[in-house]
């Protein structure tokens, strides 16, 4: 029994063991480019859409915490319902204000200037907050 490989008998063992080096590179679909036309002012329209509702319905819950325990001219902090997703500024508004304000549902509050005019016109004005209505309603869209 032998208990020593030749030096050649190594070198063929090892080539044997790691011959499959060929390695396949899958290639990558670099061709992807697609045809198909996207509608950049519809997605826009829909996430400003979108992010308005968000804030929207979280103002929602907050004035039905606050109803009651505040009185109806004291100011509460909502959060300014414009289209921007970074905005989170504080829009302060009584709860009659914000009741009043969001009679409609394709009406928000807003702070002075944070209208998008693609979506929205602005429905009243004031110091400390702007109603703006949405010239679109989603369908099912109500309050
Ligand atoms: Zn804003």
């Amino acid at each position: 029994m032998r208990i020593f490989f030749t030096r050649s008998e190594q070198l063929a063992h090892t080539a044997t063991a790691s011959g499959q080096s060929a390695a396949r590179h899958p290639r990558g679909r670099c061709d992807s480019v697609s045809a198909v036309t996207v509608n950049r002012d519809a997605i826009r329209r829909e996430r400003l859409l979108k992010n308005e509702q968000t804030f929207r319905d979280h103002n929602n819950r907050r004035v039905v915490f606050e109803e009651g325990a505040v009185g109806v001219d004291e100011p509460v902090p909502f959060v300014c319902e414009c289209g921007d997703p970074d905005c989170i500024e504080g829009v302060e508004l009584t709860v009659d204000e914000y009741t009043t304000a969001h009679s409609a549902a394709n009406r928000f509050t807003v702070k002075p200037g944070h209208v998008f005019p693609e979506v929205e016109g602005v429905a009243a004005g004031g110091e400390r907050f702007w109603v703006v209505e949405k010239f679109i309603v989603e369908a099912g869209a109500q309050s």
